[in-house]
């Protein structure tokens, strides 16, 4: 089998299986060579390494990785293109395709069957309309993960990657960074793609940490002080985590906790780092 990371090639597969393009499914796929190989250099991926896809398309990233990894276990959602990763993966010994959607896959014990519960990583061009929940599900699953390296829209791998100041600076950056280091490592143009995707793109690499950079008492509670603070991004943290009905503070609580960490009442959340949300948490839980 040719390998696909070319138009002519991808096109030649789509016409054999008379395949239509889903867009609900985020279907855009990668060709050209030349990305490929970057996300397969900055992924390091060797030998050792089990890897997992999600949304393989029609095989063409699985096909690199299955010559860089050790193994290679793909979900798809999309059962139409089954008969297609069958055929562009025959070549393979090394891959097991599943027809899944990936929210619904029990992670944990599928890297306990098929890595005996060692680390794992992930690489992906993922479908933009469920970025978020995939990541966000990878990363709080806890599952043994050594890095993501995914395929994102760029604005989105932006505010994965920020820091206090920055308007792109949100409740994704946040719990992205007490998971992981984030660093964006290609900027990919809409000609890299079939169909073109309406928006820029950028490949990012999160390396997970051992342990959080920070520690906080009460996990759930400085994550719902996060999405408090971001909700009502306009208004000071005072006013805003003062009147979240979820969380049960008063607005001179709140204030208080800012005087003793020596923050000025009216700070908004944007203007605060990630040590600092932990340390407010850590005050207002008790
Ligand atoms: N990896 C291929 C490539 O780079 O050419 C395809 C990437 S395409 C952006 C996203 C893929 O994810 C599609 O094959 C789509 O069918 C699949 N997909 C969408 N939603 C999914 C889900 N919930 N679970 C698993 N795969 C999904």
């Amino acid at each position: 089998m040719a390998t696909l990371g070319n138009p002519s090639n991808t096109i030649e597969i789509l016409q054999k299986y008379q395949f239509h393009f889903q867009k609900k499914f985020g279907q855009n796929f990668l060709i050209d060579t030349h990305v490929l190989e970057k996300i397969m250099d900055k992924a390091q991926i060797s030998k050792e390494d089990c890897v997992i896809e999600i949304g393989p398309g029609i095989g063409t990233m699985t096909q690199y990785l299955a010559e860089n990894a050790r193994r290679v276990i793909a979900i798809e959602i999309d059962q139409n293109l089954i008969p297609i990763l069958q055929d562009t993966l025959s070549g393979y010994g090394n891959v097991m395709v599943m027809n899944e959607d990936v929210l619904k896959v029990d992670m944990h014990s599928l890297i306990e069957e098929q890595n005996k519960g060692n680390s794992i990583k992930v690489v992906a061009n993922l479908p933009y309309y469920i970025t978020t929940p995939i990541v966000m599900g990878l990363l709080e699953s806890h599952i043994p993960l050594d890095s993501i390296t995914i395929m994102v829209q760029k604005e989105v791998a932006q505010r994965m990657q920020e820091g206090p100041g920055s308007k792109e600076y949100g409740a994704l950056s946040l719990a992205v960074q007490y998971y992981a280091r984030p660093e964006i490592v290609a900027h990919v143009p809409p000609n890299c793609f079939m169909p073109r995707p309406k928006v820029g793109s950028a490949v990012i690499r999160l390396t997970c940490h051992d342990r959080p950079p920070v520690e906080v008492k009460n996990e759930k509670f400085m994550f719902d002080l996060i999405r408090a603070s971001f909700n009502q991004r306009r208004k000071t943290l005072v006013n805003g985590l003062g009147n979240a009905a979820n969380l049960n503070l008063g607005k001179e609580q709140v204030e208080a906790a800012l005087t003793a960490m020596e923050l000025s009442p009216s700070i908004r959340g944007e203007a605060l780092s990630l040590e600092q949300f932990a340390e407010l948490s850590n005050i207002l839980c008790q």
